[in-house]
């Protein structure tokens, strides 16, 4: 073997050693290749990759060039590989003219040692190029892999604990779209990722999950400045990024123990479910922090919706009556029907229950099913000849969408054949401008047909005075919470609002009923600021039918 040949054995052996190992050693593998460039008398070295034959066509590719002396004026020798996948590689030399007669053992050679070269590209190309599909979206949004992938590395580096796992679901973003337009929603969506990856950086990861949906990770540290992005972004779009709109997320995050070792990653992930779940049904979103609790909570949610259908079948749901008192006269003039759920022999309160049947239409089912008990019984005092009172039903803001709604509350009342005017519907405020006009047009069908209908909980959520302004109503009915305490000057913020707003709602020709009265003090509020009309535990708890029938019969509050 002459020399020359030795020395191509060296070269092969040590390009086929670097171009092995993992990782691989990127200054020596460049200093051998110039030094095979300069034994061998080459002028240029040069790879090409393309994605796709298309993209090759367009010229829309990488090329890498390691090794260039400036005096490349003639192609030596080009190879062109077409991967399993359909990507292309492509390996160019280039020598001097002078220098183009070789003989074939050194083309040879030098063939030999370009094909493991653009192994070697091909390799290490077709590995990030799965890497950039197998770890991201094709909006370039990293995924849910990355995710998992991020979590085991850190999981087995013990990186974990004390880092705040994160799902977050934007609020509203169909209305940011249908505000801004599609295009724009993107951008911002972009926009409000990169910044999401920006304020994390190396503490953690985001990642989307499809939509308006994110998880990732962050460092405790950051905490203050994530959860702003998570409440009140300012994310920029437009051209030059001169707009700007507020973006806002129902956010479930999992304080990750410290120490802490994942088993499944159902551990972070389910929690992070569970509590973005929790936020999305929370009436102002927000952050909910995950809770063993809640797991529990879950649950029970699981509980009541799959019993819901034979406790109405089995009529496990009672109405009980609280009744509504004119303070001056202690007349009882009125009653609210408050369900309660027996079951097993224990009376279950609606706040175990309700919050859960408004998570979908079961709701409605319930409210009609108080409507029918009501009128069933409505009809049999009326038969009995009774004193009958007016009594209101709650209906969830649930029915809003039915276009139908009206009619049914009239078949049912209709179907007992009770008069109208016995029969109040108590209705809460809405958020939304849509739902805004849903609750004006039954309040309004409602009032053309003689039954009457009330504002309830007014002065606590997102009461505005818009509610009573633009919607008549015909019963205003106050929570406790707006009530000034007995122990407040006569000037507070508190007294103010609460006589303005009364005598306003007066003047329109509302009757105004005050929830929870509870004392002699409140009463005395209420006589100085007009109200006539309690309905509290200062009177009566809501009562079961036999009870509350006995006060039907009574008549009178005895002083
Ligand atoms: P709501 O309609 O505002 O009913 C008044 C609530 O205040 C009732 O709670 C009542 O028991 C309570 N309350 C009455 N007087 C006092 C008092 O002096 N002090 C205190 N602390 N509380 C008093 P309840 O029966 O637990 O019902 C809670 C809520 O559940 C109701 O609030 C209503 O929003 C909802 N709900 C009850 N029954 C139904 C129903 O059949 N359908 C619908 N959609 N919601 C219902
Ligand atoms: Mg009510
Ligand atoms: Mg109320």
């Amino acid at each position: 073997m002459g020399y020359e040949n030795e020395k191509y054995v060296s070269f092969l052996n040590r390009l086929i050693r670097i171009t092995h190992e993992e990782p691989y050693d990127k200054e020596e593998y460049v200093n051998l290749i110039h030094e095979i460039c300069i034994d061998y008398n080459l002028a240029k070295g040069e790879t090409e990759f393309y994605q796709t034959p298309m993209m090759e066509q367009r010229g829309i590719g990488e090329k890498f060039c390691d090794f260039d002396n400036g005096k490349a004026d003639s192609v030596l020798l080009r190879i062109r590989l077409v991967s399993e996948s359909k990507a292309i590689l492509i390996a160019t030399v280039y020598t001097e003219e002078a220098l183009k007669e070789r003989s074939d053992e050194e083309m040879t050679e030098i063939d030999t040692m370009l094909r493991v070269i653009l192994g070697f590209v091909a390799r290490r190309r077709l590995l990030r190029m799965t890497e950039i599909f197998g770890f991201s979206d094709l909006e370039g949004f990293s995924n849910f892999r990355a995710f998992v992938r991020y979590v085991d590395i850190a999981n087995a580096e013990n990186r974990l604990g004390g880092k705040i796992a994160f799902f977050i679901d934007l609020h509203n973003f169909t209305m940011v779209n249908q505000e801004i337009g599609r295009s724009n929603g993107d951008t911002v969506l972009h926009n409000y990722y990169e910044m999401l990856k920006k304020a994390i950086g190396d503490t953690g990861i985001v990642v989307r999950l499809g939509g308006d949906k994110f998880v990732g990770l962050f460092d405790r540290s950051i905490k203050r400045a994530i959860y702003d992005l998570f409440t009140k972004a300012s994310v920029p779009y437009g051209e030059m990024g001169e707009s700007k709109i507020h973006i806002s997320a129902a956010a479930g995050v999992y304080m990750i123990p410290n120490p802490f070792m994942l088993k499944t990653n159902g551990d972070i992930m389910d929690k992070i479910v569970i509590a973005v779940d929790m936020a999305k049904h929370q009436a102002n979103g927000g952050i909910v922090v995950y809770d063993d609790k809640m797991k529990y909570e879950k649950a029970h949610v699981k509980k009541v919706q799959s019993k819901f259908r034979d406790a109405i079948e089995n009529e496990e749901f009672l109405v009980y009556y609280q009744p509504k008192v004119n303070i001056d006269t202690r007349e009882i003039v009125g009653a609210e029907a408050l369900c309660r759920w027996i079951r097993d022999d224990v009376v279950v309160p609606p706040i175990e229950f309700i919050p859960i049947l408004e998570m979908n239409t079961d709701i409605c089912k319930l409210d009609f099913y108080m409507l029918e008990h009501v009128c069933k019984d409505i009809r049999r005092w009326l038969d009995e000849g009774r004193d009958v009172v007016r009594v209101s039903v709650n209906f969830s803001r649930k029915h809003l969408v039915d276009v139908d709604l009206l009619d049914k509350i009239i078949a049912a009342v209709d179907k007992y054949n009770v008069p109208h005017e016995y029969i109040e519907i108590e209705l809460t405020e809405t958020t939304t401008d849509v739902m805004f006009r849903d609750l004006k047009r039954v309040v309004n069908g409602l009032q053309e047909q003689g039954i009457s209908t009330a504002v309830d909980d007014f002065g606590i959520g997102y009461s505005s005075l818009n509610l009573i302004r633009e919607i008549s109503w015909n019963v205003m009915k106050v929570d406790k919470e707006f009530v000034p305490k007995a122990v407040e000057d006569e000037n507070s913020i508190s007294n103010i609002m609460f006589r303005h707003v009364i005598a306003l709602a007066q003047d329109m020709g509302m009757e105004i009923v005050i929830e929870g009265v509870e004392s002699v003090d409140q009463l005395d509020i209420l006589r100085k600021s007009k109200c006539s009309i309690a309905q509290g535990y200062f009177f009566d708890r809501p009562l079961p039918l036999k009870d509350f029938e006995d006060r039907l019969d009574r008549k009178v509050y005895p002083e």
